[in-house]
């Protein structure tokens, strides 16, 4: 069995529809696709284009359920990445209540105002300590999601480490306070692929937390963060011999926001 849950589509900032998504899910061998596009919603009403607008949520659903229905060998499971802001975890689960989601994929993305993930260009230009004040945030933030129990699974572990900026002070244990907040809240971690192909050519999370996270108990979802339809299956092969390295023998799929496990 193969699922693929973290993929995005012209929703969001991916380049493929969801036929053409579901048609790559196809090729791959996946019978299981979970579409997941970005929705961020800010207390000040901020719009992102890369980001589904919330009074697209209604037609969103509408056309991955409709999807689902008319596939009939591959499974389609409606998903969202939501983004990790402040205080606003309340609201976006009211306005989430109504959908029948299979899943919801929790991630920072921002710490204050700047995009972690954007690009390096800022990364390049700060001092060592503002990356280490950011590393710091990040970690308190990603605790601070997983706490709101808003997620079933938490996005792309160690994002920060993408473009290869590494805190010059030791953050792990604030690393695994989050991971501890992962494991309180009943929430999945994924292995996201996409790493590989960034500048820092790892996967998030790192080996060393994805052993923690199976030393927690911590279910695990092998996704590739796919933004075109040709990746919804990177790496997979490479992230099942992670995930037995560190222990696991399972991994998990969801339907109706029910988690559950097959064997890896
Ligand atoms: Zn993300
Ligand atoms: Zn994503």
């Amino acid at each position: 069995m193969r699922t693929s849950y973290h993929n995005h589509t012209l929703w969001s900032d991916g380049k493929a529809t969801t036929a053409e998504m579901i048609e790559g899910a196809r090729r791959a061998g996946v019978q299981e696709l979970g579409i997941s596009d970005h929705f961020a919603l800010t207390a000040d009403g901020r719009r992102f284009p890369w980001s589904l607008a919330p009074e697209s949520l209604d037609t969103y659903v509408e056309e991955i359920v409709r999807a689902g229905q008319t596939t009939r060998d591959v499974t389609v499971r409606l998903g969202l990445e939501i983004d990790y802001f402040p205080g606003m975890a309340g609201r976006i689960g009211e306005l989430l209540a109504p959908y029948p989601f299979d899943f919801l994929i929790h991630s920072v993305h921002f710490v204050d105002d700047f995009a972690i993930d954007l690009n390096a260009g800022p990364w390049e230009d700060f001092a060592q300590d503002e990356r280490d004040r950011i590393w710091r945030a990040y970690w308190a933030h990603l605790r601070a999601a997983a706490a709101t129990g808003l997620g079933d699974i938490i996005g792309h572990f160690d994002l920060p480490k993408k473009f290869n900026y590494h805190p010059s002070v030791d953050l792990t244990a604030e690393a695994l306070a989050a991971l501890d907040a992962i494991a309180g809240a009943g929430m999945a971690i994924e292995i996201n692929c996409a790493g590989w192909d960034k500048p820092v050519r790892e996967a998030y999370p790192a080996p060393f937390y994805v052993r923690e996270a199976h030393r927690r108990g911590i279910p695990l979802i092998i996704n590739a963060d796919a933004h075109e339809a040709g990746d919804v299956a990177r790496h997979f092969d490479r992230a099942r011999r992670l995930a037995a390295d560190a222990g696991y023998t399972e991994q998990v799929r969801f339907e109706r926001r029910t988690r559950i496990p097959y064997p890896l």
